[in-house]
């Protein structure tokens, strides 16, 4: 029995054999219904600005179960491809019976996961992705797009990354991969500009020595009697080929002479090459990359691996994810504990001339500034779990506020510095997504600890 009922002027709902579907046309009607207690929703709308931002706000949801819950389109509206692959599909309104199974696996499915407390946001968007493969039984398939930075759009991830943060969303997948939650199918290899990432690129062949364009290719001409090679353009008088060096005129290619091959030359400084060399002109924002500079990456087809499904079930997900046992209720030591233990290390260097780093990490911000004392202590608590999160098990972690922190890395060189990066990228991210103010800059800086330090020289 079909049943729409008529709820304000623009919200409908469909409720079949006990289960109710949102018809949903614009996304402030989101905001008028109490989302958990739906099972579904239809996009029901021509518009595919609205019908991005209905996807974005479902998806994207805060509570898992909402973002996760079957979400279609009227069968009379169709999608571009790039929003295509974040829906389950379109329904007929009138055969809405037809979709109550896979409407009652899905959220089935969903009824059996529990959200994970405490992790980093990375971590958390790792697991909601895992979790919508899970509830579909489906593989992440990427498709082309037009619309993406990177030419590919991923169901439900891409919604958590924008445009121009294609390189860290498959940078994320890549690292779900390899702790093997995911399988991995190559699907293509894509070309990036150096410096937007972006990868609406012209490619054209260039003057390997002054880097113009403005080229052109000339056939190279033998002539078989006197042997004889040059350009063609060399040969030509008038309406006929004549060899500059013999005189005698060319009739027959494969008789008199022949074409082994073609030479190029520069209209802008005159260089003569065999070889061309190659520019790839970013669309999006004007640099020239050299073949060699572009970023390649790879494009691939996850699917959920068994690995990936216990990991979900799990009940302490963060321990699990953070293999260095780093546990939540851990908290950072004494700053005078840190000191101490930092003279400890300069001693320790001196005496074995070893590798060793210490970092501040530190931000401003004001709207932070203004919380009370609990909640600056939340926030520390927070901010230091994402920290310890990415460091080693022999690291240690201090914290002054709740915006000053610092770390000492015992034993590590160089290049082993990228968990720096990625504490970077992440309490930007968790920042700049949580604070209405600009982009959030995390300034941190890193000294190698040398055997002639002061204590007191860190702390500045
Ligand atoms: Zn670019
Ligand atoms: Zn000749
Ligand atoms: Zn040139």
């Amino acid at each position: 029995m079909l049943n729409l009922v008529r709820h304000n002027d623009n919200s409908r709902k469909i409720i079949q054999d006990g289960y109710s579907l949102l018809l949903v046309s614009h996304v402030s009607e989101l905001k008028k219904e109490e989302l958990t207690l739906l099972d579904g929703f239809i996009i029901n709308t021509d518009s595919h600005v609205f019908s991005k931002e209905i996807i974005k706000e479902i998806r994207t949801d805060a509570n898992l179960k909402v973002a996760l819950k079957p979400l279609f389109v009227n069968s009379i509206y169709h999608l571009p491809k790039h929003l295509q692959v974040q829906i389950d599909g379109s329904v007929e309104l009138t055969m809405i019976s037809s979709y109550i199974q896979r409407i009652v696996a899905i959220n089935n499915r969903i009824s059996s996961l529990e959200e994970p407390k405490l992790v980093s946001h990375e971590v958390l968007i790792q697991y909601k992705t895992l979790a919508y493969l899970y509830t579909r039984n489906t593989r992440l398939t990427p498709a082309h797009s037009r619309e993406s930075l990177i030419g590919y759009e991923f169901p439900f991830i891409s919604l958590f990354f924008k445009n121009t943060e294609g390189v860290q969303l498959l940078e994320s997948l890549r690292k779900v991969t390899e702790k093997n939650y995911l399988s991995f199918k190559l699907q293509d290899y894509i070309h990036l500009c150096k410096s937007c990432s972006g990868n609406y690129l012209n490619f054209r062949e260039c003057c390997p020595k002054c880097d113009s364009i403005d080229i052109a290719a000339h056939d190279m001409i033998h002539h078989f009697v006197c042997a004889h090679v040059a350009p063609e353009k060399d040969f030509k008088k008038e309406e006929h080929l004549e060899c500059p060096k013999c005189d005698k005129h060319l009739r027959h290619i494969g008789i008199d002479y022949d074409k082994p091959s073609t030479i190029y030359s520069c209209n802008s400084c005159s260089h003569e090459f065999q070889n061309p060399g190659m520019l790839s002109l970013c669309f999006d924002c004007g640099t020239e990359n050299k073949l060699e500079e572009l970023l390649q990456k790879t494009i691939g087809n996850y699917a959920l691996t068994q690995m990936g499904e216990q990991f979900l079930f799990k009940r302490n997900t963060d321990q699990t994810l953070n293999k260095n046992g780093h546990s939540e209720n851990l908290s950072s030591l004494n700053i005078n504990l840190f000191k101490l233990l930092l003279d400890q290390e300069i001693k320790r260097v001196k005496a074995t001339n070893g590798n060793s780093f210490f970092a501040s990490i530190k931000f401003q911000n004001s709207q932070l500034q203004l919380l009370n004392k609990t909640a600056k202590k939340a926030l520390m608590k927070e901010i230091g779990g994402i920290i310890k999160s990415y460091l080693k098990d022999t690291d240690i972690l201090s914290s002054e506020s709740f915006n000053r922190y610092y770390l000492l890395l015992p034993e590590t060189t160089k290049n082993q510095l990228v968990r720096l990066e990625n504490i970077d990228y992440n309490l930007s991210k968790l920042l700049s997504d949580n604070l209405v103010e600009e982009q959030q800059k995390i300034d941190i800086t890193i000294q190698q600890i040398k055997g002639k330090d002061l204590i007191q020289n860190y702390f500045s």
